[in-house]
């Protein structure tokens, strides 16, 4: 696990677009901090940058002990859960989840436990021989999560993990998650629109507004205020 800290950071994208304008932010080892506010106001950017997928303009950005400003993503022990799943889909659940592992040179039993203790814990294993468009919108929804949890990273990022699902869906899975948060307490750092999710799954929340912070709080303190 890695606290996760965010010094001054700023996002101006090209023609003067200033997405983010200044964010201090640390989130505590084993902590699930949401970010929420209005489309527009800066979360996805920040959160592209905490993964690396958008360069920084200003500021420092921590993971665990290091400044990971210029590292490449496969650099920062994080792993992002996306809202279109990402999977590949030409190839089975099971080498969905192992393949990363693969490709980092992992020992075959040891990507076998990766894979099965994911699969268990996201309820998986039935479907491991199926190709992605042999599954429901949520189990391909798992899948994605599975790819992330096998990295056993320091940290998890999700950017609206959940905004594809239909209501009935987003509502159990927003559950999985908060059970997977108990019993992992893995960092995490996720961005959302929906305020039922936000006070689910946050151990805290932070409002942006504009490219800023407004806000910073429990979800009672941030959502009982008039
Ligand atoms: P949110 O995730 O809260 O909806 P974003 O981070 O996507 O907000 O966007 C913040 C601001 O940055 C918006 O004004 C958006 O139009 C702008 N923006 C986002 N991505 C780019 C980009 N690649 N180039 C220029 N402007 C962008
Ligand atoms: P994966 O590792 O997910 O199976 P690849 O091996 O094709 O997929 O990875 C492509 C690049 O994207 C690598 O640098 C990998 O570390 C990074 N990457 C893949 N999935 C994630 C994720 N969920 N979060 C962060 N980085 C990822």
């Amino acid at each position: 696990m890695a606290r996760i800290k965010l010094d001054g950071l700023k996002k101006t994208y090209p023609g003067n677009v200033q997405a983010v304008k200044g964010i201090d932010l640390d989130v505590a080892d084993g902590e699930f901090v949401v970010l929420v506010g209005p489309s527009g106001c800066g979360k996805s950017t920040l959160l592209r940058m905490v993964a690396g997928l958008e360069t920084i303009s200003e500021g420092t950005l921590h993971i665990g002990e290091r400044v990971v400003n210029t590292l490449e993503p496969a650099e920062r022990d994080i792993a992002m859960v996306f809202q279109n799943y990402a999977l590949y889909p030409h190839m089975t659940v099971y080498n969905n989840l192992a393949y990363g592992l693969k490709n980092r040179g992992f020992k075959a039993d040891e990507i076998e436990r990766r894979v099965g203790e994911a699969a268990g814990m996201l309820e998986i294993e039935a479907f491991l021989t199926r190709k992605p468009r042999q599954l429901s919108g949520g189990q391909r929804q798992r899948v994605a999560m599975g790819r992330a949890l096998v990295r056993e990273p320091a940290a998890f990022l999700f950017d609206e993990p959940l905004s594809n699902l239909d209501a009935k869906l987003r509502v159990q899975m927003r559950v999985e998650i908060k059970q997977l948060q108990r019993r992992l307490k893995t960092t995490s750092l996720y961005v959302t629109h929906d305020q039922l999710e936000a006070m689910t799954l946050g151990d805290r929340l932070v409002v942006l507004n504009d490219g800023l912070i407004e806000q910073v709080g429990t979800p009672m303190e941030i959502y009982s205020r008039p």
